[in-house]
């Protein structure tokens, strides 16, 4: 029997795995001690731990150890990757380049570094999602400092190509920082093959626990330096003060192990499962994928059914089953989506668009259930619309 609601929102948190979960487990009760305590075997013991954790995470994005900085989540570490190269590189200029597509995380931290005198370039898209290379190159000026880029985008999934943003930025002698909390874990992330210099990524994304997270900060050519931006204790290299969460480092580090292991037989899955879920929407009449279909994360699909509200939608099918729709990926506003506006969506078909994001404990029969649901409720709503009505009797709507 098919258990409901059927969870397809693995975009904005994931299940964490059973397997993340036990390891966790001991760091609460037994091995509680503080990894900070050097003078006892609990302090000792829990600075094993997060050692051993910090060696799976780097491992899994070809990092040292030395240079994962452990937050409390991807927000954390966004802010601290940008507002820490800000003021540190303030010498050399104030000027940032990100695109109008990046998360919120980004996006608001921007606009903060904004106010404080930071000048932003906020490069478009395409109505691919994607950004143009020579637009990029053409924004670098002598003050840049940073190029913030996202590996793969949340809402659309659509994979920014990060190899040839890392050569415009070296060529330039800029740093370039990606937000690959939606990559990391589900396709490979190589932070020297991808030339990045600083990196975030989120344990919850990708079956780990909430509230833990990192930031990647290359050690070697170039050496990426950070002003802090919580002060006290000096933990993290002196980068993030404050007693380290060792249980959610814990879960990090397994999920990240299990990612690194399950990563090819997880896409082998879910792939087929995505595009199985695509198809059979996209035979729907006026239904349209948003996003490269081609540069694409293996598990998310973001489609738009034209004169169908999301919002409709998603009551239509009664809560059976639990994605996002295309009205703010912070579901607290009913604002059409930044990023498929930015690719230049009408707001009406921003307003029609559904967020799949599937994962590793999702099922065919789940995949099937969703198919059949989905595609009675959109032509459910579209028989009692007069907009769909008069679009049949062949009335020009534009
Ligand atoms: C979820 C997400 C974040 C925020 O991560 P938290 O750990 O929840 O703070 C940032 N960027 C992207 C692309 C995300 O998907």
């Amino acid at each position: 029997m098919l258990q409901l609601p059927v969870y397809l929102d693995n975009n904005a948190t994931t299940p964490c795995d059973p397997r993340v979960v036990a390891a966790m487990l001991p760091y609460f009760t037994e091995t509680f001690g503080n990894a900070a305590s050097r003078s006892h075997p609990f302090g000792w013991a829990a600075e094993e731990a997060v050692d051993y954790a910090r060696e799976q995470v780097a491992r899994l994005i070809g990092a040292e150890p030395k240079e994962m900085v452990f937050t409390s989540g991807a927000t954390e570490a966004v802010n601290l990757a940008l507002k820490g190269v800000y003021e540190m590189y303030a010498g050399k200029g104030n000027h940032i380049i990100t695109a109008l597509t990046e998360h919120k995380a980004v996006l608001d931290t921007c606009r903060h570094l904004e106010k404080m005198g930071a000048r932003i370039t906020w490069l478009p898209v395409n109505a691919e999602g994607l950004i143009d290379l020579q637009e990029l190159e053409a924004a670098i000026t002598p003050q840049t400092i940073l190029i913030s880029l996202m590996y793969a985008n949340n809402e659309t999934g659509v994979i920014y190509p990060v190899q040839a943003i890392s050569e415009i930025a070296r060529k330039h002698d800029v740093l370039f920082m990606s937000d690959a909390t939606q990559a990391v874990g589900k396709v490979p992330v190589d932070v020297n093959n991808d030339g990045i210099d600083l990196l975030t990524l989120s344990a919850h994304k990708l079956y780990g626990p909430k509230g833990a997270g990192a930031l990647y900060v290359r050690r070697r050519s170039p050496r990426v330096r950070l002003t802090a931006q919580i002060d006290g204790g000096g933990h993290e290299r002196g980068m993030r003060s404050g007693t380290l969460n060792v249980p959610g480092i814990v879960g990090l580090g397994k999920a990240a192990e299990l990612c690194m292991e399950e990563m090819t037989t997880d896409t082998a899955r879910i792939l087929p499962l995505r595009n199985q879920l695509e198809q059979a929407l996209l035979e729907l009449e006026l239904s349209f994928l948003n996003g490269s279909r081609q540069h694409r994360l293996p598990h998310t699909c973001n489609l738009s059914f034209k004169y169908v509200e999301s919002e409709a939608l998603m009551m239509g099918f009664n809560k059976k089953i639990a994605l996002s729709s295309g009205s703010a990926c912070t579901s607290a506003s009913l604002e059409p989506s930044h990023v498929l506006k930015a690719m230049g969506l009408s707001d009406e078909l921003a307003y029609a668009s559904l967020r799949f994001g599937l994962g590793r404990f999702t099922t065919a029969g789940q995949i099937a259930f969703t198919i059949r649901t989905i595609t009675e409720a959109v032509t459910q709503l579209r028989n009692t619309s007069p907009i769909w009505e008069m679009y049949k009797d062949g009335v020009d709507l534009g």
